[in-house]
């Protein structure tokens, strides 16, 4: 876990099914024993995240509120399961619940209905691109499977959909769709600095901030349309959920040139 501000955190090493690549959880202190906590894992990855936040003197309990950023499994696969951890007791091992209800579930309103089941999602990825992206690197599906158990999300019940504009403690929504219709991204009202998710990925092997491929990302051209609006966002910061490099300084303007060499690509 990296501090990067005085309450914010990334949760680094949580694996996803490509070899070399992470997804990002971040932390964010809203007080004492009050933490939210921005996206999740898969959840053959979660003892890891459970064990950066009791290493960092935290308790799982401490985490009121998971926000999923959207709807993809590196992103959301273990929401049920963590909530489930804020529930029970620090002393208990029966899995029953302490009394509290436990963290409160978060995202936009059109992913929350995607994330329900109710509608079932049909966008990128499916089953058939994961095939052709493990065939593309070489992965054997069956390795795949054997660690990460499955690739899909089981149903999530969001506790409060939120829209664009919204605030979840200091949080304030901006709904970013395109990578998914209720892609959100998110920005602290007291510091310069954006939780962008899937919005852009920073990877050095595409040359710094890109656009997610249409293999992930439903709609290209709203994608893009999303980055041009948070290029207005005053920040500092961009906190990405997959990214080789922090970028902590001068990251609107970064996102500005990035838009300007941006090739429209699928
Ligand atoms: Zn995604």
């Amino acid at each position: 876990m990296a501090k990067i501000t005085h309450n914010i955190h990334s949760i680094d090493g949580l694996d996803i099914l490509y070899p070399g690549h992470k997804v990002v959880p971040y932390i964010l202190e809203e007080g004492q024993h009050d933490l939210t906590l921005i996206d999740t894992c898969y959840i053959e990855e979660l003892p890891k995240l459970v064990s950066y936040v009791n290493n960092n003197g935290y308790k799982m309990q401490d985490i009121r509120r998971i926000i999923l950023t959207h709807l993809h499994s590196d992103h959301a696969q273990a929401a049920n399961e963590i909530k489930k951890l804020t529930m029970s007791s620090a002393d208990s091992k029966s899995g029953t619940s302490s009394g509290n209800d436990g963290a409160t579930i978060y995202a936009h309103w059109i992913d929350s209905a995607f994330l329900s089941h109710s509608p079932i999602y049909h966008g990128p990825p499916d089953i058939n691109i994961y095939r052709q992206l493990f065939q593309k690197f070489g992965i054997r599906e069956e390795d795949v499977i054997k660690e990460f158990k499955k690739l899909n999300v089981d149903p999530i019940q969001v506790d409060k959909q939120v829209k664009d504009g919204d605030f979840i403690k200091s949080l304030k929504v901006v709904h970013t769709p395109g990578h998914t219709p209720g892609h959100i991204s998110l920005i602290p009202e007291d510091q310069k600095l954006l939780f962008g998710a899937d919005v852009l990925w920073n990877s050095a092997q595409e040359g710094g901030l890109v656009i997610p491929p249409s293999y992930f990302t439903l709609d290209m051209v709203t994608a893009r349309v999303s980055v041009m609006r948070v290029s207005q966002l005053n920040f500092d910061k961009l906190l990405l959920g997959h990214q080789d490099e922090l970028i902590l300084e001068n990251a609107q303007e970064k996102v500005q040139s990035a838009m300007k060499n941006m090739k429209h690509r699928v």
